[in-house]
């Protein structure tokens, strides 16, 4: 992977946030980062982001919006033929230009993630104990693989399964069993950061929901930060602090979890909230209601805002103006037109 650096520096991030304490570096913050791959993708748009320690931040959007992508980025975890620019600092060092040792040290335990799909993945062959014992040994010079396997079985615990669980392999384990592991392995370096993408989606509604009490119970037991990723907005509302909405690889909505999802500013964001009622409801396996069509092909995407073709309340000027995030009320930003005219407001709660 090439990673680089912009050479002017990024723009000052236009979200100033007050909760930031002085002087101390946030635990992530990601400034103007771009992804593009093979040279013409640009799967993820100058996005900016920012985590405090103990802060849940939900991402949202529809499949092909750049989340994963975002999600990979940060700890560098892209194919080769993905560029980046931008900022991406964690604990204040910018993980975009940090030597490869360096860079493996971080991962797991600076910041760990839950993959989109993670719980097909585990090795089929290799107890799960073991599984989550290796990045403890790989972390941590002095571990003897008996010290290990007793802290897998501690996490394992930790997450709601008996030690002696360790001994099964995964196909003796059930999906919400399985997803459970994979987070026991997220927390196994002590991480400051926990991304998960997607953790519930392949879920049932029951499992998805002692999943997310579990993910919120961790993180408030051990102040880590959290990035959660689903395109399912009241899942998001319900267990995130913060939320950024994304369409075609850029933030398009930003701001408190539950405003965002009761009274988005952008009509995807209200698109979004409109198709998942409530967590657990069966819609959110479907498309967003009343927004037909799906994301842009980023490999080719329309001129003005990239929304524009799906937008029910678009202007003309918006297939050749694109909008920036800006200030939408409340501590919110949102990057639509609409947002700067009032007396247009009133008429477009229709998405
Ligand atoms: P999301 O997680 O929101 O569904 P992704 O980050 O997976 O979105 O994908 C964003 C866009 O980037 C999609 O159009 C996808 O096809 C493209 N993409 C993802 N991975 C690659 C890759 N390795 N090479 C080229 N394009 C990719
Ligand atoms: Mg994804």
């Amino acid at each position: 992977m090439t990673a680089t650096t912009t050479t002017t520096g990024p723009e000052p991030s236009a979200s100033p946030d007050l909760s930031k304490p002085v002087g101390d570096p946030p635990l992530l913050e990601v400034r103007n980062l771009t992804v593009t791959y093979g040279g013409t993708v640009p799967a993820v748009r100058g996005a900016d982001l920012r985590v405090e320690a103990g802060q849940k931040l939900g991402i949202a959007g529809e499949s092909g919006c750049g989340k994963s992508t975002l999600a990979l980025a940060l700890l560098r975890l892209l194919p080769a033929t993905a560029k980046l620019t931008g900022e991406i600092l964690l604990d204040g060092e910018d993980v975009l230009t940090m030597k490869w040792g360096r860079l493996r040290a971080v991962r797991w335990a600076g910041a760990s993630i839950v993959f989109q799909g993670a719980m097909h993945s585990l090795n089929a062959v290799h107890r799960v104990g073991d599984q989550i014992a290796e990045p403890i040994l790989l972390h941590n010079a002095k571990a003897t693989p008996a010290a290990a396997r007793r802290r897998a079985g501690e996490l394992l615990e930790q997450v709601g399964l008996p030690a002696a669980r360790a001994q099964a392999y995964p196909h003796e384990l059930s999906g919400g069993q399985r997803q459970r592991v994979m987070i026991a392995m997220a927390l196994a370096c002590d991480p400051r950061l926990i991304i998960a993408d997607e953790p519930t989606t392949a879920l049932d509604v029951m499992i998805q929901a002692q999943i997310l009490r579990l993910i919120e119970q961790l993180v408030a037991d051990q102040d880590v930060g959290l990035i959660m990723i689903s395109h399912d907005l009241a899942v998001l509302a319900d267990t995130c602090d913060r939320l950024s909405v994304m369409y075609a690889g850029r933030v398009v909505e930003e701001g408190p979890a539950r405003q965002v999802y009761a009274e988005a500013r952008h009509p995807y964001g209200r698109a979004l909230s409109a198709a998942f009622p409530r967590i657990g409801d069966l819609a959110s396996r479907r498309a967003p209601r009343g927004l037909p069509g799906d994301p842009p092909d980023p490999a080719a995407l329309p001129g003005g805002c990239t929304f524009h073709p799906r937008c029910p309340v678009a202007l003309d000027s918006c297939a050749t103006e694109d909008q920036e995030l800006r200030e939408a009320g409340g501590e919110r930003r949102a990057a639509c037109v609409l947002v700067d005219t009032p007396a247009t407001d009133d008429s477009r709660n229709t998405a």
